[in-house]
């Protein structure tokens, strides 16, 4: 039998505000455990939480890139459940009024599926700590930090069917989310955790099967794996006859398999009600008009802008407009040298380089445009060739504070020799050097060009202007 694929997906995304949702501890990752906590975010008698209003900004500002109805009216909800990383004993979240509903994402596949996949709601809620088992296996240590930090849940309707097609939709959240500027997105962090409800019907038919939960999955490679062994797993049971229970799964990477967890609760398994300490809120119509007009160009709009008014090849524009970082340092660099091309073949060249073989992640490269905008003038004006340009690029790239292009050109004699003389006389001791190249080049061996024009740069320090080389070689070939 052909089975199908059938998913959706809960994906929860910190807000990078400075403060938590309900109190003004810190939202900085990491610290020594339970020191970014206060008596509002580890849940203390008495205390009364107040909704940070960057929180709401940030969680419309979302709704909206995902073409979401803006809830006017919405309300928060205690989602009551016990567990030793919520000392609350209950979680602040938005069931019944969340404040977006009834969006769509589109995605297109690297295999080229386009399709638009429904966002079901966004409610904002308030994450929990973390527990750090202990190595020995004897005890846990609850770390309260993470108490309280905003998040947004957003959640889709079953519209995936294939791994594909749930990478390509965390792609577009995470450039959306980098774009927005709310989320630093990073999933090795946590701060963007996918579960994944997957079940498996029949091909063809229009019920939906019995789904599991794989919850909190932190890498598009992690997903791939769970994706690909959970359906295997439900279509091997329901051929041998068995049948699927509905249950949360762990997703192990390191084992390479989900394993059950618990049953799966439902709604009123967690005896919701309206959370009492924290006022309606109304979101305003200029709010919204507001939000709506700070909307960033997104990834997807700056590459279609790249193609057209840059003629840029599509392929190139994807690598730039993959991030934002990428996309801010192209367009200013582009702004004060005014030329895109050479612009691209620096950042596809050298920086894509970098960050491939040396790690460098695009938010953490520090070069300005203003330095780069003026490493291009140079290479233009012919001052430096191509070969020392990227010894030079590599410099400026790495280095701290203030690198001057021209001081580090004149140091270090990088300049480009374009002496027509010294060249002439430089190919003829190559040619004296070399007599049996020089013998097979008359024997009519035309590729030991090739070798020349390396030995005569070699002997000018690759400073040499590759054009006059090519054409003194020439020209002293003719005189063999
Ligand atoms: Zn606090």
């Amino acid at each position: 039998m052909n089975w199908e694929i059938v998913m959706g997906l809960e994906v929860h995304v910190e807000l990078s505000t400075k403060t938590k949702i309900f109190c003004s501890c810190t939202t900085e990752f990491g610290g020594a455990p339970n020191t970014h906590c206060c008596p509002v975010c580890t849940g203390m008698p008495g205390t009364l939480p107040v909704l940070n209003e960057k929180v709401l900004e940030y969680a419309v500002k979302a709704g909206i890139a995902l073409n979401c109805d803006i809830t006017r009216y919405n309300k928060f909800d205690r989602k009551n459940y016990f567990y030793p990383d919520l000392p609350k004993a209950y979680q602040i979240s938005q069931l019944y009024l969340p404040f977006a509903r009834d969006g769509h994402v589109d995605i297109t596949t690297p295999s080229g599926v386009s399709k638009s996949i429904r966002i079901h709601e966004i409610h904002m809620e308030e994450d929990a700590g973390k527990l750090i088992h202990s190595p020995y296996g004897d005890a846990t240590f609850p770390d309260y930090n993470r108490c309280g930090v905003p998040l947004i849940e957003i959640v889709s309707e079953p519209d995936f069917r294939s791994a594909e097609e749930v990478v390509a939709y965390l792609a577009k959240l995470k450039s959306s989310f980098e774009y927005l500027g709310i989320s630093d997105v990073k999933m090795e962090e946590g701060s963007m955790r996918a579960d994944v409800n997957l079940s498996v019907r029949p091909y063809g038919s229009s019920e939906f099967g019995t789904r599991t939960e794989m919850k909190n999955i932190n890498s598009f490679k992690a997903i791939e794996r769970a994706i690909a062994f959970e359906s295997q797993r439900q279509i091997e049971l329901l051929e041998s006859g068995g049948t699927v229970v509905q249950e949360t799964r762990r997703w192990d990477d390191n084992k390479g398999k989900s394993l059950a967890m618990r049953s799966k609760e439902n709604a009123q398994d967690y005896r919701y009600f309206p959370e009492p300490d924290i006022p309606p809120i109304s979101i305003s119509e200029e709010m919204i008009k507001e939000l709506t007009d700070a909307q960033p160009e997104f990834a997807h709009e700056k590459l279609e802008r790249y193609v057209a008014d840059f003629g840029m090849a599509k392929a190139d524009a994807e690598i730039i407009t993959s991030s934002k970082h990428l996309a801010s340092l192209f367009e200013k660099t582009t702004e004060l040298c005014g030329n895109p091309k050479e612009t691209v073949y620096w950042i596809l060249s050298q920086i894509m380089y970098f960050m491939n073989e040396r790690g460098v992640l695009p938010e953490n490269i520090t070069l300005s445009p203003e330095k780069f905008a003026r490493f291009i003038g140079i290479v233009l004006s012919d001052r430096i060739n191509r070969q020392t340009g990227k010894t030079v690029f590599e410099a400026m790239f790495f280095a701290d504070g203030d690198f001057d292009v021209e001081k580090y050109i004149v140091e270090n004699n990088l300049e480009q020799v374009d002496d027509t003389d010294l060249i002439r006389e430089t190919i003829k001791s190559v040619f004296a050097a070399n007599p049996k190249t020089v013998e097979q080049y008359k024997a009519g061996q035309t590729k030991v060009t090739g070798f020349f024009v390396g030995q005569t740069m070699k002997a000018l320090k690759g400073k040499a202007k590759p054009d006059t080389v090519n054409k003194v070689l020439t020209e002293e070939l003719k005189n063999l």
